[in-house]
């Protein structure tokens, strides 16, 4: 029940922690008592070292894990008050997902995979594979739309990705290190589209090990042991636990 709360569904937040914690089975505590916003229309980085809990921050924000303590609203739905089928339904609708791996179906032309993203919403092919030619078009990959994965650059693979995950117009993109696979002149085009896509209205949070992509996007929440320990989105660095 949101209770007409300024978080409710279609509010200026898209995502909100509120003391959250992530512990595995096994007892590893991979996020430790997180709170923080993500207000519609920003753009965010989440950086730390390897192991500091960042993609079990995507996990949790992306609605893919649950947490073990605290709670997790996104897009104004509070994940824990949410049946499987919801999850799935909110889940394939208002979030959009790229990993470091593009995860594109092998043999399947581009055009089609970003069709795929928008499986849920019902459509029929043929207004599916509208939507995915303007996709492409956002990603500048129009004259790739009926070529295959393979025959793509990593650069490209990537941007597909990208087309995929912002076709059905989700309230958020969540981006694992997106640039982790690429070169560099890459992974900048590919940060670019982002910062494009940021531009245009779409929510962005981007996670990333690399100190220079962070230092390129407006917002940085750094991650050390589990913990936030800075947030440009407030004015003092939190000390980190001695
Ligand atoms: P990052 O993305 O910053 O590298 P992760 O969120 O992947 O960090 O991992 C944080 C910690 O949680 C690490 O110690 C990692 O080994 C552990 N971890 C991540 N996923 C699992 C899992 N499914 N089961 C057990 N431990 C996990
Ligand atoms: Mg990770």
């Amino acid at each position: 029940m949101n209770g007409g709360s300024a978080t409710g569904p279609g509010s200026a937040t898209v995502v909100e922690f509120d003391a959250v914690s992530k512990t595995y089975p096994g007892g590893v505590a991979a996020v430790r008592d997180v709170s923080l916003r993500i207000a519609r229309g920003e753009l965010v980085a989440i950086v730390g070292p390897s192991g500091s809990g960042k993609s079990s921050m995507l996990n949790l924000m992306g609605s893919l894990d649950r947490p073990s303590a605290g709670r997790v609203l996104v897009d104004g739905h509070d994940v824990a008050s949410l049946t499987d089928r919801e999850v799935s339904a909110l889940r394939a609708t208002r979030i959009g997902f790229v990993f470091q791996q593009f995860h594109l179906a092998v043999g399947v032309p581009v055009r089609d995979s970003v069709a795929d993203g928008l499986l849920y919403a019902g459509l029929p092919m043929r207004h599916r594979r509208a939507e995915a030619a303007a996709a492409l078009a956002r990603v500048g990959l129009s004259h790739r739309a009926h070529h295959l994965p393979h025959q793509l650059s990593g650069g490209e693979r990537q941007r597909v990705a990208v087309a995929r995950a912002v076709v059905g117009e989700p309230a958020v993109l969540l981006a694992d290190e997106p640039t982790g696979n690429l070169d560099s002149a890459s992974g900048a085009a590919v940060l670019s589209l982002l910062r494009d896509l940021h531009a245009g209205g779409t929510t962005v949070v981007v996670i990333t090990h690399d100190r220079e992509i962070a230092a390129q996007l407006p917002r940085r929440i750094e991650m050390r042991d589990g913990r936030v320990v800075a947030d440009t989105a407030r004015s003092t660095t939190i000390g980190a636990p001695r």
